[in-house]
């Protein structure tokens, strides 16, 4: 199937799962992750209506932002950094992107605000939690998230808007739903507690094989690669 035809496909999908879940189309954003995937296929799919992509590289994601961003009466596209930060790309990632999922812990958040407070801009960011507390992995641990929701919603040159989350066993969408759930929690008990500031109510969660199990489970961002694109090389 063509680009044209897998977006349809998941534009369908992602309908129909709001309708049986009792949840509004509009709620959610499709973020269409093209890491890997040449300029070319980005320009196709904005021109199939992809407004947001999502990159895990800053170096690779600058090329194609050179390419597809610029050109006179370009369409308005926005970008999201979804992969691990590292401190010493941090003011790149500010300068590119329009939002960053992968802000795991205090210190890269202080980094990110002072680059930010420096560039006058006010930076969209998401807390990643490693919800299945995995030793290899990128995120926050759970027990940290809440401290962290806290302190980083004091930084006045971010925006925190919520929780980001790569479950554990991605192929299995059912396996991924107590996950899911966790994070809805994690963010729920922020706002009950009064914690986080107004904008902090997303859930970016769900990827190709497990987005609508995420939006049943409150996804306000799903992020899908392969079943747009295709498989990565
Ligand atoms: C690659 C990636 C995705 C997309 O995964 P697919 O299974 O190809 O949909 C989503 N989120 C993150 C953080 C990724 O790195």
């Amino acid at each position: 199937m063509g680009l044209r035809e897998n977006l349809a496909s998941i534009q369908q999908r992602i309908a129909a799962t709001c309708q049986r879940a009792g949840r509004e189309r509009s709620e959610i954003t499709l973020i269409a992750v093209s890491k890997t995937v040449p300029a070319d296929r980005l320009r196709e799919a904005i021109q199939c209506g992809v407004r947001v992509f999502g990159e895990n590289r800053v170096q690779e994601a600058a090329a194609k932002i050179a390419e597809l961003g610029t050109e006179p009466g370009a369409i308005e596209i926005q970008w999201h950094l979804i992969g691990h930060l590292q401190s010493n790309k941090v003011r790149r990632a500010i300068e590119l992107f329009d939002a960053i999922h992968s802000i795991d812990n205090l210190k890269l958040a202080e980094r990110a605000n002072s680059i930010a407070s420096e560039l006058g801009k006010r930076m969209p960011v998401f807390i990643e939690v490693n919800l299945g507390d995995e030793p290899l992995k990128t995120g926050a641990a759970p027990g940290e998230v809440q401290g962290l929701i806290e302190q980083i919603g004091k930084l006045e040159s971010l925006e925190l808007k919520g929780l980001m989350a790569v479950p554990p066993f991605p192929d299995d969408a059912e396996a991924a739903r107590p996950f899911f759930r966790a994070l809805r929690e994690l963010r729920d008990q922020a706002r009950a507690s009064g914690l986080a500031g107004e904008s902090f109510n997303e859930l970016s969660m769900g990827m190709s094989n497990d987005f609508e199990v995420a939006i049943e489970e409150g996804a306000t961002l799903v992020r899908i690669g392969t079943a747009i694109f295709g498989a990565r090389a």
